[in-house]
């Protein structure tokens, strides 16, 4: 069990107006631990109710709390006292942004790719590599420190991953991804190329799946984090989904396992999260589901609230060794939720508190 905090943190939200930035406003309004003190956005929404600057496409109503506060530009000195700040922000600018925000001593949680692979940035999912977090201590933008979450479908992946590469090795991975409208943004794929339809391509993110899903998976020394040897080969497509990211996996393993303990693998899997029963932590993390038809989007994808994974239709395969799918939630899990969950863990191992200590 961790420590809740003595009264709830402040927190900044970059990128606010957005898919995931909305996902952060939804999530963090009843949130026991965080209370959005700071909606920021570009300055075409910068001055306005948040009300009127989002186009808010949530399943739950705009917080009432919200809808009046007025979104501020992305500039350290607009976020006043705020220490924590989640970015939702586009990668092209949140390079210049998060960095500007830690050297301005705010501890910046993004779901941009802009830092994800930067040698001293932890990109962790928090039940796989908690212990990457410890790298924070090392970076040197500022005060501040800048954490990252992986890709929205990486998630899914090295989570469905994790208790395997732990129990038997994983030597080969070849993936084939259905992808929800949502993982492109609010305005991401014009309307015209959806119905009947899918497209086999999204920019970048076979390459990210092979880097981060490394690095994750890798282990973290003096010399920085040394990478998993994992090949992947990965094809990613967009599909008329509104969210969730499904996909089609191929494993090849490093010890022989039988079906059985495969499944058991995933279905007694806890990290870091569960056994410090963090706020935004599913329980279970990994559902396996044995319908034949499982896991599907529409059906399974708020499960755990949106922060637990699905996996099922385990089964042999002619070319490596086994085949499933898995499902993952890439607004949730794979975005706003990941970081809120990296957030509470950055903070249950004291990482914060022992951070402001050591620059007084
Ligand atoms: P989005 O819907 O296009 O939202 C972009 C946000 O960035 C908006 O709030 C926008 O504000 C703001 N913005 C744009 N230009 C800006 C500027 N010059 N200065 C300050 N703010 C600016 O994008 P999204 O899908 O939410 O994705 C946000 C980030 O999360 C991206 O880096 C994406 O790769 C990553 N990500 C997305 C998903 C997903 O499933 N969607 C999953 C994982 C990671 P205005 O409304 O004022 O223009």
């Amino acid at each position: 069990m961790s420590p809740i905090p003595s009264s709830r943190i402040p927190v900044a939200v970059l990128g606010a107006t957005g898919s995931v930035g909305q996902r952060f406003a939804a999530l963090l309004a009843d949130h026991p631990w965080f209370t959005v003190a700071v909606l920021a956005a570009s300055e075409r929404s910068a001055g306005l109710p948040y009300r009127e600057a989002v186009r808010w496409v949530q399943p739950t109503p705009l917080p009432e709390e919200l809808g009046e506060m007025r979104v501020v530009a992305c500039r350290p000195e607009a976020v006043g006292e705020c220490r924590l700040a989640f970015s939702a922000l586009e990668s092209a600018v949140a390079t210049e942004t998060e960095e500007a925000f830690a050297a301005a001593g705010i501890w910046v949680v993004s779901n941009a790719s802009s830092h994800r692979m930067h040698p001293l940035v932890p990109l962790v999912v928090p039940e796989v590599n908690p212990d990457h977090l410890d790298l924070a201590a090392r970076q040197r933008f500022g005060s501040g420190r800048i954490l990252t979450n992986p890709n929205c479908s990486t998630i899914g992946l090295t989570l469905a991953l994790k208790p395997l590469v732990d129990a038997f090795d994983v030597e080969a991975c070849h993936v084939v991804t259905m992808q929800g409208l949502s993982g492109a943004g609010l305005t991401g794929v014009p309307g015209m190329q959806v119905p009947d339809n899918l497209i086999p391509y999204i920019a970048g993110e076979e390459e990210k799946f092979e880097n981060e899903a490394a690095k994750i998976l890798g282990r973290l020394g003096d010399d920085g984090i040394a990478p998993y040897p994992l090949p992947i080969s990965a094809h990613c497509n967009r599909v008329p989904v509104s969210d969730g990211h499904t996909l089609c996996v191929s494993i090849r393993l490093g010890r022989p396992a039988t079906p059985e303990q495969v499944i058991e693998a995933w279905t007694a899997f806890a990290g870091e999260p569960q056994e410090r029963e963090l706020p935004s932590a599913p329980r279970p993390a990994i559902h396996y589901l044995p319908q034949q038809d499982a896991p599907q989007p529409r059906l399974h994808r708020d499960l755990g609230g949106g922060m637990a994974i699905s996996v099922g239709r385990l089964r042999p395969c002619p070319l490596l060794d086994y085949r499933f799918v898995t499902l993952s939630h890439n607004t949730v899990r794979g975005a706003a939720g990941g970081s809120i969950l990296l957030a509470e863990l950055a903070i249950a191992r004291g990482l914060m508190e022992s951070d402001r200590q050591a620059d007084r």
